[in-house]
């Protein structure tokens, strides 16, 4: 059999205009169904399917018989001419000409998207899984929400930086760290690129973002924590207070679900999801009152208490109640329930200007305004408890001139999660890595 040569079209762009034109199209065999005479395939790649229509004495024989030895799920090339066909699924066919097979598969698949599974079983056969166009959907969207933050960074004036994924000393202490031999030390992966972000601001990159992964050694098995994760975190300087990074991470979400409602109809409409693009401003919830809202809702909190996934949730349900609004910020979270580095309100220190972003009654960032003053960081960290000495890589900086700065730390696949109602984070990243899972 000659060779059918290099793939002119995707499925998508086999429309009734081409009728007659000689195309070649590759994909996944997705159907093969027979009638007598004719014979239908439907073929899959990325963009959609196309039917692949051939009739006895239309075609070639060989090409005819050649068909019935094909299985579901090969990859195959087809050649062939466009035919216009009202009965068609898009109003147009392929006439075939040659079939080129690229790969076979083996005799019996191990999971077919088509028949619900239980989510770990569709995760052991992941590639399978996301064969499903639907699975495939969740990550154009992320794709767009991702291409729309950043772009939206740039056009702020943001850099992209890289910091390092590979820190000497645990940062925050805590258990929840994975360590990992290097050479003859110890290192840690990082839980998030913070710090590092804050010390590109000291030399002077006033604007930054950093796409990357963190890691959380958590052994929780909750729908909502991933072992590695991967956020948009933004840092940038001459901030007045917090309020100026809640306004950037305002714009961000917005501009990302604008984009993702405008370039991604098609997937939405195959995940059957519409999206509401939020109010501005979004709705900023301050403690301590936050404790007066949450004992109104039936929770009693001791003072001094962050959130906790009950009260994140209570507050979710306040906020679409009093506010018709899915998302709200949390500011002036206590000091006790944050690290070393934030920012307290300078008169009223029990408090931080340390904001949560919450979307569906789920955090979905960190972040606020970033003590930039020597002095009160190291008082910060004697508070906390830790060794100076450890630190100090990180603290030394501070010395030598640091403006007012702030940022945050958006997680992507929470944010996909909760944009697109998925029952579990694991759906929202291609390979989960999680306490149990590891592979593939
Ligand atoms: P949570 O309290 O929900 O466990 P966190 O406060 O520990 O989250 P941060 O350190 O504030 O998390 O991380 C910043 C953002 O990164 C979070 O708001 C969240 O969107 C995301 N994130 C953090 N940990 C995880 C995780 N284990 N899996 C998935 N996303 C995460
Ligand atoms: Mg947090």
């Amino acid at each position: 059999m000659d060779k059918i040569g290099l793939r002119t079209h995707y499925a998508k762009e086999i429309k009734p205009e081409l009728d007659s034109e000689e195309v070649v199209v590759g994909g996944w065999l997705r159907s093969i169904r027979e009638h007598g005479r004719l014979k239908f395939l439907v073929l899959e790649d990325k963009s959609g399917s196309i039917q692949i229509t051939a009739k006895r004495g239309d075609v070639s024989d060989s090409v005819f018989e050649n068909i019935s030895s094909l299985g579901k799920e090969w990859v195959i090339l087809v050649r062939g001419k466009v035919k216009k066909n009202s009965e068609a699924p898009k109003g147009v066919e392929i006439v075939p000409t040659g079939i080129d097979v690229l790969s076979e598969t083996a005799d019996t698949l191990p999971l077919d998207f088509k028949v619900k599974a239980e989510l770990d079983t569709r995760l052991d056969w992941r590639v399978l899984d996301l064969r499903d166009p639907k699975n495939a959907a969740i990550f154009k969207v992320q794709s767009k929400l991702i291409e729309e933050m950043t772009d939206r960074l740039r056009m702020m004036g943001f850099i992209q930086v890289f910091t390092p994924c590979l820190i000497g000393a645990a940062s925050e202490g805590g258990a929840d760290v994975f360590s990992v031999a290097y050479f003859d030390k110890r290192a840690y992966l990082r839980q998030d690129p913070q710090l590092h972000r804050e010390l590109l601001i000291a030399a002077g990159f006033d604007k930054i973002f950093d796409l990357g992964p963190s890691w959380r050694a958590e052994p929780s098995h909750t729908p909502r924590h991933l072992c590695e994760h991967r956020g948009c975190a933004v840092e940038l300087s001459f901030i007045r207070d917090e309020t100026d990074t809640i306004k950037i991470e305002e714009e961000l979400v917005v501009s990302a679900l604008q984009g993702v409602k405008k370039d991604c109809r098609e997937e939405l409409e195959l995940l059957e999801k519409d999206i509401k693009i939020p109010r501005r401003p979004f709705p900023e919830l301050r403690f301590p009152e936050v404790y007066d809202i949450l004992e109104e809702m039936g929770k009693k909190n001791r003072l001094g208490e962050g959130l906790d996934r009950e009260g994140e949730r209570l507050l979710g349900k306040w906020v679409e109640e009093k506010y018709k609004h899915e998302f709200c910020f949390v500011n002036r979270f206590p000091f006790e329930s944050k690290p070393f580095y934030v920012m307290r309100v300078d008169e009223e220190p029990q408090w931080a200007r340390s904001v949560d972003l919450m979307f569906k009654g789920l955090e979905l960032s960190s972040g606020g305004q970033r003590e930039h003053r020597y002095d009160k960081i190291i008082k910060q960290a004697k508070e906390k408890n830790l060794a100076l000495k450890n630190i100090e890589w990180f603290t030394k900086f501070f010395k030598y001139g640091v403006p007012p700065m702030g940022g945050f730390n958006l997680g992507i696949e929470r944010l996909t999660q909760k944009l697109l109602d998925l029952e579990n984070i694991r759906e929202a990243t291609p390979f989960p890595r999680a306490p149990e899972r590891l592979l593939p």
